[in-house]
């Protein structure tokens, strides 16, 4: 029996681990569950999954939540605040956690059930993206175990051999590592109009159904980016041991490819529960509730390489990457903040990668060596990308 905390289970990524846990009561026993507004969601979640504890992000959401637990008649303990998030990621009787908040406000979070050497079912790429070394140094420090649940890194460590150690390609035979994306909605459409788009069209993903945040990161393929960052951190990677292949059917989830011409493949339906499954599980296979894919109707697989001009978020991130932390902690900042405001319509769709691009450009790197120092340039960047956002 697994005990399981669920940060951010509210979110899709939450929703999707919550129905995979329902399918294995002899399995897993849900410790708590946190999310931020949905805060009706989240009691109606605790409810089901009979979580030990119910905890709201914001601790002004207390008084609220706490008067819906009256109402649903719960037995969870309702917390709320930051420290509390990091309480039911690190506490003793937990053994595994699912990290899928959205976005920098996983880093604490994340990181805390981390130190405290917990099974991390790793969603939130961001803390990763953010904090790079500082997150992969406290995980050999407490012997975390660090599992991809994004379905790419998910695929790539399935494909590894068992025996792969952090960062030794050489050793096991390995040439390369392709990492897929389906380019998103916007593939195929017009580049004169990309000032048109509409934050539902973004949102709209030809294959995944993922959150706004997430959804617009794949449209403009900063999500991509995002995960050449990831996996190099996951890995060990450098950046040429990484090559991006567009695969607009998103059945192939990446490929490892060894020196003998050999490519091993992860394939599936695209459905999140299947990472989530294999995390939980891990190392055994459970079911996930997914379909299998089905090869008598399956289209053909096509594969090309991502173009600069209409996805130069995808470039920005790999160049960040090659400049080191400071750049990608800052570039995931102002990406956040130019997302946020292309959904209130505040920017148009092209805007995003203009700001992002001028945040890299205008800030040196700098060494960094401690999260206050993170969280310091990830303010510097987000002030100065909401500044860009307001010259409109
Ligand atoms: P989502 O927007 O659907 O859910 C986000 C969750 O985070 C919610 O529970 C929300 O309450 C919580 N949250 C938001 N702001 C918060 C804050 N300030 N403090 C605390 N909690 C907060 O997002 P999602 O699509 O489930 O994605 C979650 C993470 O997983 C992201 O990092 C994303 O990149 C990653 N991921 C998602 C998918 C997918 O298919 N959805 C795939 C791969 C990776
Ligand atoms: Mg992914």
């Amino acid at each position: 029996m697994q005990t399981v905390t669920i940060l951010g289970a509210t979110g899709s990524i939450g929703e999707s681990t919550l129905d995979v846990i329902q399918r294995h009561p002899d399995l897993f026993r849900v410790f708590a569950i946190t999310g931020h507004k949905q805060l009706e969601r989240l009691v109606q979640q605790a409810k089901a999954c009979h979580a030990r504890y119910l905890v709201v992000a914001d601790e002004q959401d207390y008084a609220k939540a706490h008067e819906l637990a009256l109402r649903y008649e719960l037995s969870s303990e309702v917390l709320a605040g930051q420290r509390a998030l990091e309480e039911v990621a690190s506490a003793a009787e937990v053994d595994t956690v699912m990290a899928s908040i959205v976005g920098a406000a996983g880093l604490e979070p994340t990181l805390a059930a981390v130190k405290a050497g917990k099974r991390v079912l790793l969603a939130n790429k961001e803390s990763l993206v953010m904090s790079g070394a500082l997150f992969i140094d406290a995980a050999k420090q407490s012997k975390a175990e660090i599992l991809p649940i994004d379905s790419e890194h998910n695929a790539i460590f399935q494909c590894l051999p068992a025996d792969f150690r952090y960062g030794d390609l050489d050793a096991s035979g390995i040439s390369k590592i392709l990492l897929t994306g389906s380019g998103g909605p916007f593939r195929e459409r017009d580049l004169q109009s990309f000032m048109d788009i509409t934050p539902d069209e973004a949102c709209a993903h030809p294959n995944w159904s993922m959150g706004r945040k997430i959804s617009v990161d794949s449209a403009t393929m900063m999500n991509k980016g995002l995960e050449f960052i990831e996996a190099c951190w996951l890995f060990g990677l450098g950046q040429d041991d990484i090559q991006v292949v567009l695969h607009p059917q998103s059945t192939i989830h990446s490929m490892v490819q060894y020196i003998d011409g050999s490519v091993l493949a992860q394939l599936g339906n695209p459905d999140m529960r299947t990472p989530i499954a294999y995390g939980l599980g891990y190392p055994n296979r459970i079911d996930a509730g997914v379909a299998p894919l089905d090869f008598s109707t399956l289209a053909d697989l096509s594969f090309t390489t991502p173009c600069a001009t209409r996805y130069p978020n995808l470039y920005l991130a790999i160049e960040a990457c090659r400049v080191g932390q400071s750049a990608t902690t800052r570039l995931n900042a102002a990406n956040e903040i130019a997302v946020q405001a292309f959904l209130e319509n505040r920017i148009g769709f092209t805007q995003i990668a203009q700001i992002n691009e001028e945040i890299l450009n205008r800030f040196e790197p700098t060494e960094v060596s401690s999260i206050q120092q993170i969280r310091e340039l990830d303010k510097q960047a987000r002030l100065a990308a909401l500044a860009l956002v307001e010259e409109g």
